[in-house]
């Protein structure tokens, strides 16, 4: 996998940016219009920083409504519980709102206390966007890492989640995965640091970029 500087796309204008580029741009070109107030966040793996995603929220809103897009973007796969903390153990309660937090602070999110996925959360700026309906807006995603078939080299399709904790040959594409030893244990490659956990098939993720669907600027 590749290490460090995955690009990614902004959702309102298109530009394709490194993860700190594009928190500039975000700054910069999207977050002074409009009259609704929403805080700028930074969503990202714990421990894989090549997936990340920008989102705006309005201030009323809670950590709930955060909870439910991070579930459908990302992670979820059995109603597993989840929670956010500041560290490992200060605990903030989901119907905290999105007001009582400031830029600069960093929260720790876990999703399903068994097979885990923990993500980090910063609070960037404080911004305004147009008022609309659905409380989380998408501002950008990293573009998908380009993963490749252990056998062959084509696109992978599918991650062998029994391999993936022996071996470095994880992913294979799908006539591979045809043939390979451990079917049952075979999920599809997502965009998403869930990829590989539980039953996680990243079924309600509706957000791949899309240049035709470019809003803004
Ligand atoms: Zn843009
Ligand atoms: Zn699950
Ligand atoms: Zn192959
Ligand atoms: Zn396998």
């Amino acid at each position: 996998m590749k290490k460090a500087g995955v690009k990614g796309n902004c959702y309102l204008c298109g530009a394709e940016l490194g993860g700190t580029a594009m928190k500039n741009h975000l700054v910069n070109a999207h977050t002074a219009e409009g009259e609704e107030e929403v805080l700028l966040l930074k969503a990202e793996g714990a421990y894989n920083k090549n997936y990340w995603i920008y989102l705006d929220i309005p201030v009323t809103a809670t950590l709930k409504t955060l909870d439910a897009f991070l579930r459908k973007i990302w992670l979820e796969c059995c109603g597993h519980m989840s929670g956010f903390h500041y560290g490992q153990h200060e605990r903030i309660g989901m119907g905290r709102k999105i007001e009582n937090f400031l830029p600069g602070e960093r929260l720790n999110y876990d999703y399903d206390f068994g097979d885990t996925t923990e993500l980090l959360v910063s609070v960037l700026a404080e911004a305004r966007r147009p008022a609309q309906k659905e409380a989380v807006r998408l501002l950008a995603r990293n573009v998908p890492p380009e993963l490749t078939c252990c056998k062959c080299g084509k696109p992978a399709e599918f991650i062998c989640t029994l391999c993936m904790y022996e071996t470095d040959d994880l992913f294979y594409c799908g006539e591979c995965a045809g043939s390979h030893e451990h079917e049952d244990y075979l999920l599809p490659v997502t965009n998403s640091p869930r990829m590989g956990s539980c039953a996680y098939d990243g079924e309600l993720d509706v957000f791949a970029f899309n240049p035709a669907g470019v809003t803004g600027r």
